[in-house]
């Protein structure tokens, strides 16, 4: 018996794991692969959703807690584990979009530093860029992660600090008794708990179904793609007509991403890669002449509006949602997991939960 299940080992999973842990419980988590291998593993760790302003206020209350989180909890996560995430305040130049006054208010709003650029500073940024644009803003905070280190680092932490981790085992139903759940049926038996919660990323949808709650998570594919570079060769996160480039501090640098509903399906294909290409070689021309060293795809959980699933199952008194996080996972994992991790352990919440109940998150 463990005091919690928790389904579903990728990153908002493996941070519920954490809050849940230091707060003293037992804590198990069950994953139907690797853990971390599926949507926070082919992420671009960037710590800031792509137009921040365009997002309802929910999910810019969980990014910005999360972005003050951030240094502090990747410095204990290196420490624990030895495994450095490669956090990275590399900014982020926006060279589109953008009415003034929303952009301005919304900064405003989460006290955000935010700066216009016209093109000569916007080519002193990053020198390498093609177009510059005739402004753009400029948003001097915003970091990045390496998530595939990150989500290895923050595995090999909690394991050294004791949560226990059943991989290659899917759960495939909730036992209830009356208003509760007494545990999780998996492929290789049950497991019983006092609580459950529900991580299951893009899979949450259908994994809930099954408690007869309709929870709109639906799979979106992102494809990226990645360059050779040298470090230092690009400088700045920069997002242009929805593609941008994310350059880590060896040289690589990430070109993303596509939005496609495609159901489960992680296949890459020759469109999205002519098509992130192209975007490459517009925004950084140097890109062109680097060599193309991966090409992948991920499944985001999609939710209607980006604002995730954060609360107690309307059904059952110690199930719990932590999921839905879309384009944000990563940005808003940390307050995300600290948020759920207020509402189970009934303690003050850090975030007015109301904007992440079940009857929320589809707008
Ligand atoms: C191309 C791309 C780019 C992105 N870029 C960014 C970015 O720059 N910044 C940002 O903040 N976010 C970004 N994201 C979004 C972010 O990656 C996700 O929002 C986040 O990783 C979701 O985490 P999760 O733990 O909910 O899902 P996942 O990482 O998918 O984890 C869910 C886990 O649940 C497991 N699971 C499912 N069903 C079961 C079952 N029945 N039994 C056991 N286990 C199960 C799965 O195997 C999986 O490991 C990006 C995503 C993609 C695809």
């Amino acid at each position: 018996m463990t005091d919690v299940v928790i389904v579903g080992a990728g990153l908002i999973g493996m941070l519920t794991a954490r809050e849940l842990h230091a707060a003293g419980l037992r804590v198990t988590l069950i994953e139907r692969g690797a853990s971390g291998r599926e949507s926070s593993w082919a992420g671009g760790g960037i710590l800031s959703p792509l137009y921040p302003w365009r997002y309802p206020d929910p999910v810019s209350a969980l990014a910005r807690w999360s972005q003050q989180r951030y240094p502090e909890l990747l410095a204990e996560i290196h420490a624990q584990s030895g495994i450095d995430p490669e956090y990275a305040r590399s900014g982020l130049l926006i060279l589109d979009d953008g009415n003034d006054a929303d952009v301005t208010a919304w900064a405003k709003r989460f006290d955000t530093q935010l700066e216009t650029a016209d093109a000569a500073r916007q080519c002193a940024l990053e020198p390498a860029l093609g177009m510059p644009s005739a402004r753009a803003w400029w948003l001097p905070e915003v970091g990045q992660v390496r998530n595939p280190r990150f989500v290895k680092s923050l595995r090999t932490a909690l394991e050294r600090q004791g949560v226990q981790f059943v991989e290659q085992r899917a759960v495939t139903g909730f036992r209830q008794q009356g208003e509760r759940v007494t545990g999780v049926d998996t492929d290789g038996g049950f497991v019983a708990a006092d609580h459950t919660v529900v991580a299951g990323g893009a899979w949450s949808g259908d994994l809930l179904r099954a408690t007869g709650l309709d929870l709109p998570v639906v799979p979106v594919r992102g494809q990226m793609i990645l360059f050779r570079g040298r470090p230092g060769d690009v400088r700045r996160i920069v997002l242009d007509g929805g593609r941008y480039v994310i350059p880590r501090r060896d040289g690589r640098t990430l070109v993303g991403s596509t939005l496609e509903r495609v159901g489960f399906d992680k296949s890459t294909t020759e469109s999205a890669l002519a098509e992130l290409s192209t975007a490459a070689a517009r925004l950084i021309p140097a890109l062109g002449a680097c060599e193309l060293e991966h090409h992948w795809a991920g499944l985001r959980p999609g939710s209607p509006t980006g604002v995730p699933c954060i609360a107690r199952h309307p059904g059952f008194a110690n199930l719990y949602i932590n999921a839905g996080h879309y384009r944000n996972g990563v940005v808003m994992g940390p307050a995300s997991a600290r948020l759920l991790a207020d509402l189970l352990l009934n303690r003050p919440a850090i975030l007015n939960p109301a904007g992440y109940a079940t009857d929320k998150i589809d707008g």
